[in-house]
């Protein structure tokens, strides 16, 4: 089939066009500055879809779009796998607006905008937080009062879930192994970074909790803080905007070097950037070791996405904090550069090192497929 994959955002648009069977990628784009006509953007979404539609007549030469998939990122308590996208589904998307103020609103438009334009395409949700809807309840609880989360669905939700399961399947197949069969922690280290605790084929714990705030050391966000530093900074006079922005646009690596690229922080090689590069290394570890015992003993470690995939530097640093659980990198192998499944540990470690490119809009494209196929 083909698909149109699209990842909505308030003022961009990406998508791509996948052949779900093949996986062959037929077509990609961005449309940005969506509500800035005056700069030359789309007036909204509608018009935004005019303008793939316009690219798609280019490169795809008449071959009709079979459904559309959408990247949704949150999915609350409802979700817990694809589904196909009808009024009642909507709405649902948009009850959770609040959980996810600035990126739900935005899939919904894009979801709107394909339904205006193509009444009858049909049309499929993917959600970011589904995989980890099998998180037990002890790692999903905060140790807060009940009422906040019958009140406001205070908990932990879990992020990159497409990226997960997607790369959990091809780690499987790396071992030669089900999926259901697959235990270990998979790390997905992009711009916003995340780990999870993989038991038996399903995540049991993951680092990002009611937003993708919490956790590792990201690209612009701090991770883990004392939740008193925002009192702290409140009484100081800071504004909730101001707390919004310096947590997830100026902190992480950004606040650590003013940069937020991984690959400006290795050219530099400075003191600051070392310095950075342990912080968030040392952190990705301590969650490393801690996922290790709640998996029971995992079985391989994963990397992937950007920085997982592409910084051979990065891994080592990470996997050489690692050798009290025995586990130790092939520095030839680590620093082969390659874009397909591969393992990067020695012999004699405890368990594989894999590296595995995570493919979201693969991902996506094969989950709208396989729902429109069943429906
Ligand atoms: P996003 O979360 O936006 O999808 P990506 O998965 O593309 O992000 O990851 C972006 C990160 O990957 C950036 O920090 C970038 O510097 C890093 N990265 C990409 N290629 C390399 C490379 N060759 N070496 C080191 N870091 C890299």
């Amino acid at each position: 089939m083909i698909i149109l994959v699209i990842n909505s955002g308030s003022s961009s648009l990406k998508y791509q066009v996948r052949d779900s069977g093949t996986g062959e990628r037929l077509a990609n784009g961005l449309i940005e500055r969506i509500g800035d006509s005056a700069h030359g953007g789309p007036a909204d979404h509608t018009e935004a879809l005019d303008r793939v539609t316009e690219q798609l007549e280019a490169s795809l030469q008449g071959r009709p779009i079979d459904a559309v998939g959408h990247r949704v990122v949150h999915g609350g308590e409802r979700f817990s796998e694809p589904v196909l996208i009808t009024n009642e589904i909507i709405r649902a998307i948009e009850r959770l607006n609040p959980l996810a103020p600035l990126h739900n609103p935005a899939n919904v438009q894009g979801i709107r905008a394909i339904a205006e334009r193509w009444p009858d395409m049909p049309q499929v949700a993917v959600f970011d937080t589904a995989f980890h809807r099998t998180l037990p309840e002890h790692a999903w609880r905060y140790a807060v009062p009940d009422e906040l989360y019958k009140k406001f669905g205070i908990r932990r939700y879990g992020f990159h879930g497409t990226s997960f399961e997607y790369v959990t399947r091809h780690a499987a197949a790396l071992l030669g192994m089900p999926a259901e069969e697959f235990t270990g922690v998979l790390a997905h280290l992009g711009n916003g970074a995340s780990v999870t605790a993989v038991q038996n084929g399903r995540s049991i714990d993951t680092s990002m909790g009611f937003t993708p705030l919490e956790g590792l050391v990201m690209g612009t966000r701090s991770g883990d803080i004392d939740p008193s530093i925002l009192l702290f900074l409140s009484r100081e006079g800071y504004s909730e905007e101001d707390l919004d922005r310096l947590l997830n646009r100026e902190s992480g690596l950004k606040g650590l070097t003013g940069h937020n690229d991984m690959r400006s922080i290795e050219e530099s090689s400075d003191a600051v950037g070392t310095m950075a590069l342990d912080i968030a290394s040392y952190r990705l570890a301590k969650y490393i070791g801690g996922y290790h015992v709640a998996v029971g003993g995992s079985q391989a470690l994963v990397f992937t996405a950007g920085i997982g995939e592409n910084s051979w530097r990065f891994r080592e640093r990470v996997v050489n904090r690692l050798a009290a659980l025995g586990v130790y990198i092939d520095d030839a192998e680590n620093q082969k550069p390659g874009g397909s499944p591969r393992e990067i540990s020695t012999e004699e470690s405890a368990f594989p090192v894999l590296v595995v490119p995570t493919d979201e809009e693969a991902a996506i494209a094969e989950a709208t497929a396989a729902v429109v196929v069943s429906a």
